[in-house]
C-alpha cells in the first residue's frame, strides 16, 4: 500500500468514526425496594424493574438516539428513581436537578395505589396487573419529564397531564389491557406516536 492509499484511508477511517451514531447516555440511579422502603413507601420488592422497563422503553423509542447506564451510586446517576408515599404530589413528580453540569432530575413515584383514591383502591386491589402498570406508567411519564419532555394534553399520550381531566382509570386501563403477564410490560412502551415524534425531534438520531 502507498503512503498515498494509506493516508486516504486513515482520512476515511476517521471521517467514519466522527459520522457514527453516538447516543446521548444518561445516568440513573433507582432505590431498591428494601424492607425500610415497603414500611415507608409500601413498595414491592420488583418495582425497580418497572423503572428499568420505563428508561428502556424512551431508549427504544428514541431509536438508539437515548440510551441510560445504570450508575453505582445515587449522587453520580443523572435521573434517580426514589419510592415516595403519597405525602407530595399523587401518582408522581419529577424535580431537575444538576449533575456535573449536566441537566437530571429527582423522581418521585408512588407505589402504594391505594392513596388514588377509593375507586383506584379497590380496581388495584382487585387486578394487581393494574396496579403494576401504573407504577410503570408513572415512571415512564416522570422518566419523560427527565429527560426535558413538557405535558400534551393529548389523552393518548403518556405526556398527557391529568390536570385535562378524563377517565383517568380508563387512562390506565387501556395499557393494562394489553398485557397478559407482568413480563409483557416491557414489550408494550406505552409511548404514543405524537410522544415519539416529540422524544426523536429533541433526541434525533445522529448521523
Ligand atoms: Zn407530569
Amino acid at each position: 500500500m502507498t503512503i498515498w492509499r494509506l493516508s486516504a484511508l486513515l482520512f476515511l477511517l476517521t471521517t467514519t468514526a466522527a459520522a457514527a451514531p453516538a447516543a446521548e447516555e444518561w445516568t440513573y440511579w433507582i432505590e431498591p425496594c428494601t424492607p425500610e422502603a415497603v414500611k415507608s413507601a409500601a413498595c414491592k420488592p420488583d418495582d425497580p424493574e418497572l423503572g428499568k422497563w420505563a428508561l428502556e422503553a424512551w431508549s427504544r423509542e428514541s431509536g438508539g438516539a437515548l440510551t441510560f447506564r445504570a450508575s453505582p451510586t445515587e449522587k453520580q446517576a443523572r435521573l434517580r428513581i426514589h419510592w415516595a408515599n403519597g405525602q407530595g404530589s399523587l401518582y408522581g413528580e419529577a424535580v431537575p436537578i444538576e449533575v456535573d453540569g449536566k441537566r437530571g432530575a429527582d423522581i418521585y413515584v408512588l407505589p402504594d395505589t391505594r392513596m388514588l383514591g377509593r375507586e383506584m383502591a379497590q380496581a388495584t386491589e382487585a387486578d394487581l396487573l393494574l396496579r403494576d402498570a401504573i407504577v410503570y406508567l408513572t415512571c415512564l411519564h416522570e422518566a419523560g419529564h427527565g429527560i426535558g419532555l413538557a405535558h400534551t394534553a393529548a389523552f393518548p399520550d403518556i405526556m398527557y397531564s391529568f390536570r385535562y381531566g378524563g377517565d383517568i382509570v380508563e387512562y390506565f386501563g387501556r395499557y393494562r389491557r394489553l398485557l397478559k403477564k407482568r413480563a409483557d410490560i416491557a414489550a408494550h412502551s406505552g409511548i404514543s406516536d405524537a410522544d415519539r415524534s416529540v422524544l426523536r425531534t429533541r433526541y434525533p438520531a445522529k448521523q
